[in-house]
């Protein structure tokens, strides 16, 4: 082994993916307008190539997965009304609690009782009572769902009980969001189109920041209504760009990409395969995240990145996200690096 820092093979997240070439040609090649005056022709491609892979009616393109879960749920919540999520959902742990601060919401998470990142229907109707309660009760407009769960490793919630979850919540008079932040790694594991684990959803959001790999962008999508809606809601939080159609552009080859993302399910067995291998105490991945349980995750984390291997703390455990920048071969070259270390 030659001496001096090795490089780095980086396990952070799925969202350090850069834009490849080809992106960067369809980018300075983008036919653009003003996108707040009327409209961006390669946004509006892009709004209706996503609209048709979620199976919604429209899309709208907004900067970030973030500001697209806000603009749904703000539509959906009014002042005070309690929603639903699993456990550990991005909307209840990783947006500063802007569901409550912005949206006005008043969170309520859901165990995972049918599994990792899934609650169960049966969960969902006890967690709401019934509709004409005393003026104490609170009232519960909204199961705000997430496929695939970032926290749980990135855990799939198949599309039959995806079904009897919005069917639980319409029983219970709720609307439903699903954060589809990756939904198109659980479509490709499944090998289904992402419209169908998006049935019967109101509202629905995805990135194409992602393992995808544009350099910004995600959608939220819905009834046309709704994404008219959205549009008022995303000017006002400062989300109306100009000639936009530049990063749109990446987002359409983005959205070519999906099929690849099976690839990085792959490299996440095979880590998990090594690690095991070598003593770890890892969750079997179902698409691109691998979680890791160790004694103490800082000093982990620290001594990984001693050997030139970056990853990040995730719901108390190591979380390590497999994605386009990390190929086959660096996968073998962190499991060679942590075998070596143990020499
Ligand atoms: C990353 C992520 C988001 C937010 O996306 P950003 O583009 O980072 O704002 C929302 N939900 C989930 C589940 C995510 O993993």
């Amino acid at each position: 082994m030659t001496s001096g820092s090795p490089t780095p093979i980086d396990f952070r997240s799925d969202t350090i993916t850069r834009p490849d070439d080809a992106m960067r040609v369809a980018m300075s090649d983008a036919e653009v307008g003003d996108n707040v005056i009327d409209s961006d022709p390669t946004i509006v491609a892009l709004e209706e190539r996503a609209a048709d892979l979620l199976g919604m009616e429209a899309a709208l393109w907004t900067p970030s997965g973030v500001m697209a879960n806000l603009i749904a749920l703000s539509l959906h919540l009014s002042r005070g009304d309690r929603f639903l999520a699993p456990r550990g959902a991005h909307v209840l742990t990783n947006e500063l609690g802007s569901a409550a601060w912005l949206a006005g919401g008043m969170p309520d998470p859901l165990e995972h009782d049918a599994g990792p990142g899934r609650p169960s229907p049966a969960a969902v109707r006890a967690a709401v009572g019934p509709a004409d309660g005393p003026y104490y009760a609170l009232r519960t407009t909204l199961l705000s769902l997430e496929n695939t769960h970032n926290a749980a490793g990135g855990a799939i919630t198949p599309p039959d009980e995806h079904a009897q979850l919005v069917a639980a919540a319409r029983d219970r008079g709720l609307n439903v969001h699903l954060d589809g932040a990756r939904v198109w790694n659980a479509a490709a594991e499944l090998g289904l189109p992402p419209a169908a684990l998006t049935v019967g959803v109101d509202s629905v959001s995805a990135c194409l920041s992602k393992g995808l790999g544009a350099p910004v962008g995600s959608v939220v999508a819905g009834t046309a209504e709704f994404v008219e809606r959205a549009r008022r809601m995303r000017q006002m939080l400062g989300g109306g760009v100009r000639q936009g159609g530049v990063l749109a552009a990446a987002g359409l080859v983005a959205l070519d990409r999906i099929d690849q993302l099976k690839g990085d399910h792959e490299n996440a067995r095979t880590l998990a395969a090594g690690l095991r291998e070598l003593g770890w105490d890892v969750v079997d991945p179902q698409t691109n995240i691998l979680l890791a349980s160790v004694p103490d995750v800082s000093l982990t984390l620290e001594h990984l990145r001693g050997l030139g291997i970056r990853a990040l703390p995730m719901a108390g455990k190591v979380r390590f996200v497999l994605h386009r920048e990390v190929t086959a071969d660096d996968v073998d070259e962190a499991l060679r690096r942590i075998r070596e270390d143990r020499r």
